[in-house]
């Protein structure tokens, strides 16, 4: 069977700021049975009749080497640490499992997170891992526009889109949410719009203002705006608004897409 790969996985439903159980826990659940399998840096566990053998081989080949990709993004020059990840087959074994039906969640103080393969959703993205890793290495993210936006980042893509083409399109249509309320309700809003958007503000940011920053931003919160770069919030929103504007929209077609989920910008 040919292997389909997904790297930007088409995310509905996203439930990164939901905390699912540790490995502890869900090891615990008598109702799943799981096999494991693992490489340098992961455990993986999957259970034996929903996910056949060469799905797992491929997800090691892409994890290990989205592992090397994610400690270069995130400046880290090595990490011999296991992380453990679910690989979990329908949308309903993840509600079993952690609560809601969801594509992926990470437990990134426990280094777990959970993901859905099967055949038609094979998601080899960063985005749970980016979660995991980055919090072993800089702590926990307090505000979530950082911690989601450095993971959504960390694909550099979002449904497929370049963030940055994305945020104009966006921009355009006029759906952007002001970076202030970005900041403070993240949550209040439209995650396929908050989701991109932080992605291709903290992307500018790090081109910017360098990794440095971006660690202090995710350490600090956006108080570190004004207290490292003496700029306000606002500047830096107008200086991304103009970056974005260098880039081509033309071809995206996301408000399609979403529409085609059964879902709204
Ligand atoms: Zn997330």
């Amino acid at each position: 069977m040919k292997l389909q790969i997904l790297l930007f996985f088409l995310i509905i439903n996203i439930s990164c700021s939901y905390l699912p159980p540790t490995r502890k826990e869900t090891l615990s659940k008598s109702n799943f049975q799981w096999k494991t399998d693992s490489t340098k840096h992961y455990i993986f566990y999957y259970e034996q009749y929903t996910i056949t053998p060469n799905y797992v081989d491929s997800t090691k080949l892409y994890y290990e080497r989205g592992f090397n990709e994610l400690l270069n993004y995130l400046g880290v020059s090595s990490n011999d640490k296991k992380y453990n990840v679910f690989l979990v087959s329908t949308n309903e074994r993840m509600e079993l499992l952690v609560g809601r039906k969801t594509n992926g969640a990470a437990h990134p103080d426990d280094g777990t997170f959970y993901t859905l393969l099967n055949q038609n959703k094979i998601t080899f993205d960063k985005h749970e891992a980016c979660h995991v890793i980055a919090s072993s290495e800089w702590g926990r993210g307090n505000e979530a526009w950082i911690s989601e936006g450095l993971a959504v980042g960390s694909n550099g893509a979002w449904w497929s889109y370049e963030l940055h083409s994305l945020a104009k399109y966006l921009h355009q249509k006029d759906k952007l949410v002001p970076i202030k309320e970005l900041i403070r309700n993240f949550h209040s809003y439209n995650n396929l719009i908050t989701y991109p958007e932080s992605g291709s503000f903290i992307i500018y940011i790090k081109e910017r203002y360098g990794l440095k920053f971006i660690k202090s931003l995710y350490k600090e919160g956006a108080i570190a705006i004004e207290n490292q770069l003496n700029k306000s919030i606002s500047i830096i929103e107008s200086e991304w608004l103009n970056e974005i504007k260098k880039y081509d929209s033309a071809k995206i077609l996301y408000e399609e897409k979403v529409i085609k989920y059964g879902a709204n910008l």
